[in-house]
């Protein structure tokens, strides 16, 4: 029996938050892997512009190698399906594919306290457990609540991970590219040369 995690994402670009809180959740879990899934169309940022799937695949692939330490795996699951990337269905295949493994989902908190209004998104509460990460921006004591109040009520685990993430954007990242403003701080060495060599968000 596997104990995974999948974390999600438009990852447009990834950045150092994704990566640690993938990490720090597997530690604190003990999850034997993480498998970091781009999502094709993120079921939110339909009517947005989102750089096309080899750039976001290629970006993870470059920050896997530098911070995965062997617990990270790209899993291009939802891209191979394309459409409309709905968690509830990628959980569900999971599951349906390892019966007998344990599954996380894992995410920030911004997207947690709001995911009754994913596409099944009761459901999907009641499907797998989740890992939530906070940044020191969110409140904290109310995510806490928040955090409890599910655990009252659903069959899966929902844990708040310990490790305070940066408060990283892919937002800000692609914002600083297009203000000539430094991003080191915000992605590896490897994908800030890819942004920079790619033309990306300029
Ligand atoms: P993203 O912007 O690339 O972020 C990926 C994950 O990292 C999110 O959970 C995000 O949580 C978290 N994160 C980013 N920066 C963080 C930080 N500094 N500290 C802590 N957490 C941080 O991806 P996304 O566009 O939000 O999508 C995330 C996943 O949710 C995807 O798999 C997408 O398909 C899924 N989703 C599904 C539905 C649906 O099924 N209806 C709807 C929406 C999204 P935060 O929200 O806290 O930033």
């Amino acid at each position: 029996m596997a104990r995974f995690g999948i974390m999600g994402g438009t990852f447009d670009p990834v950045h150092y938050a994704h990566t640690s809180l993938a990490i720090a959740t597997a530690k604190q879990l003990g999850l034997d892997f993480v498998l970091m899934m781009p999502a094709y169309i993120q079921p939110f940022k339909r009517n947005q512009d989102v750089s096309n799937e080899a750039h976001r695949v290629n970006m993870l692939n470059l920050a896997i190698e530098t911070e995965g330490r062997d617990l990270l795996r790209l899993s291009d699951y939802e891209l191979s399906l394309g459409g409309i990337s709905y968690t509830y269905d990628t959980i569900m295949h999971f599951k349906e594919t390892n019966p007998k493994d344990d599954i996380w989902f894992i995410m920030g908190s911004d997207s947690f306290v709001k995911i009754n209004e994913w596409h099944r998104g009761e459901e999907l509460l009641k499907s797998c457990n989740f890992a939530v990460g906070t940044r020191p921006t969110n409140d904290i004591d109310k995510v806490r609540a928040d955090v409890e109040d599910f655990n009252r009520i659903l069959p899966g685990e929902v844990v708040l991970i310990d490790k305070l993430m940066l408060p990283i954007s892919s937002t800000m990242v692609r914002n600083a590219v297009m203000e000539d403003k430094p991003i080191s701080g915000m992605v590896t060495p490897l994908v800030e040369e890819y942004i920079y060599e790619n033309k990306l968000y300029i």
